[in-house]
């Protein structure tokens, strides 16, 4: 069996919950190599810290599936399928039919991302020995949640990382790739072969219906919209108007759809989609001195990389910043970072920059994080990656 010993010093943080083994981690490799089978990984006293399958391509050369010394095989992957369907069953998602099944690492199960969308599943296996597994996974995924067709999405920097054929298609049965989905009291139509991430934002579906709470009779401004889940929901609940903005015009798109698709009762409030630059567009309402009543800031990661965390900190400066000078007294602001370099403590900080710049005292009303059946480690602080606030400034 292949050993990898680790350097001293090097197996504390294995240890404490951590599961990836970075190249300079490692003091030897012994025996042979094979992308397919699982190397046994050890301390510099020999002890087992668990296994998981080597690649000496990327940075993380091994990620833990297991912390003890156990064959990784298909009756493993089972039963971390079955402890991740577990799981999402104890702690109930929010009301619809979309939600994430297995989130990589927090589930033990690194590389492996699956999400269900109604009767269809979607499966991104984004390290080299999970993409040469992905259609078993797909089969034992259709054996644990009962679904009949298994989509396979790629990504293709995880591929150049990890060294692997990054094949989009159906794993397993085929289906529509065009799907509508529902999430509360509205329905969504996802691409899952054209869409961003696995072809929706599942992450902020409570913080959707959290924030939607606040919309009623309000004037509502969703920035970096994408289909325009926030706007929907808040038209839904009763906003008095929606502005919606992306700079995708497939996004804007979908999201006048949806906006139309989804309205309330009584018809609703007028809407507004807008294919532009965010940053131009919250700049461009600022001068037109157009105001709104709740806000949604919920753009893309700024920054993917530790070293362009100051560029990042000042475009989450400036969105929010412009964002306040829109705000009626008494208007709320729900901003969001997705880096996980910009996690809690710097983001409270960025905004707090943000108000004292413009010179308006906010309270802060509710803080949010990525929905539950995306389980954070507190090892792996990569796993904590959404963030949000929902700030009032006070009248
Ligand atoms: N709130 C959305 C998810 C937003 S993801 C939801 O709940 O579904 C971030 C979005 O920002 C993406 O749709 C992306 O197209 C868009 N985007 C990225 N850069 C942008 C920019 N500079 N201006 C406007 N939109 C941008």
């Amino acid at each position: 069996m292949t050993r990898l010993i680790l350097r001293p010093a090097r197996a504390h943080r294995i240890r404490g919950g951590h599961p990836w083994i970075y190249r300079s981690d490692v003091a030897a490799l012994e025996g042979p190599w094979d992308p397919d089978e699982a190397v046994t990984v050890c301390d510099p006293d020999g002890r087992v810290l668990g296994r998981g399958f080597y690649n000496p391509r990327p940075q993380i050369v091994c990620r833990l599936v297991t912390r003890h010394d156990e064959p990784v095989d298909d009756a493993l992957l089972r039963r971390r399928l079955e402890a991740a369907a577990r799981l999402r069953r104890t702690r109930p998602p929010p009301d619809g039919d979309a939600g994430r099944i297995a989130f990589s690492d927090a589930d033990a199960l690194p590389g492996v991302i699956l999400d269900r969308y109604g009767g269809t599943l979607v499966l991104q296996a984004l390290t080299r020995a999970m993409a040469g597994r992905a259609r078993r996974l797909a089969e034992l995924a259709a054996e644990v949640t009962g679904a009949a067709a298994v989509y396979r999405r790629g990504d293709p920097t995880a591929a150049a990382i990890e060294g692997f054929d990054d094949a989009e298609g159906w794993l397993l049965g085929t289906d529509r790739t065009v799907v509508e989905i529902r999430e509360g009291p509205c329905r969504f139509t996802v691409d899952l072969a054209g869409g961003q991430k696995t072809g929706f934002y599942l992450d902020q579906r409570e913080n959707r219906a959290h924030v939607a709470g606040h919309a009623a009779g309000r004037a509502v401004l969703d920035a970096f919209c994408y289909t325009g889940a926030f706007a929907t929901w808040a038209r839904r609940q009763g906003a008095a108007s929606v502005v919606a903005v992306d700079s995708s015009p497939d996004a804007t798109r979908q999201a006048a759809a949806h906006l139309a698709a989804n309205a309330p009762a009584d018809g609703g409030g007028p809407f507004e989609v807008v294919t532009a630059n965010a940053f131009d567009a919250l700049r461009g309402l600022e001068r037109a001195g157009r105001q709104f009543d709740l806000v949604i800031l919920d753009p893309p990661p700024f920054t993917r990389r530790r070293t362009a965390i100051d560029a990042a900190l000042r475009g989450y400066k400036e969105i929010n910043l412009r964002a306040l000078r829109c705000l009626r007294p008494g208007g709320l602001l729900a901003t969001f970072s997705c880096s996980h370099h910009v996690g809690p403590g710097l983001f409270e900080e960025v905004c707090r920059a943000a108000t004292e710049d413009v010179g308006r005292p906010v309270r802060l009303v509710e803080t949010y994080g990525q929905a539950r059946d995306h389980p954070v480690l507190l090892a792996v602080p990569e796993t904590r990656y959404l963030t949000g606030l929902l700030l009032e400034a006070v009248e």
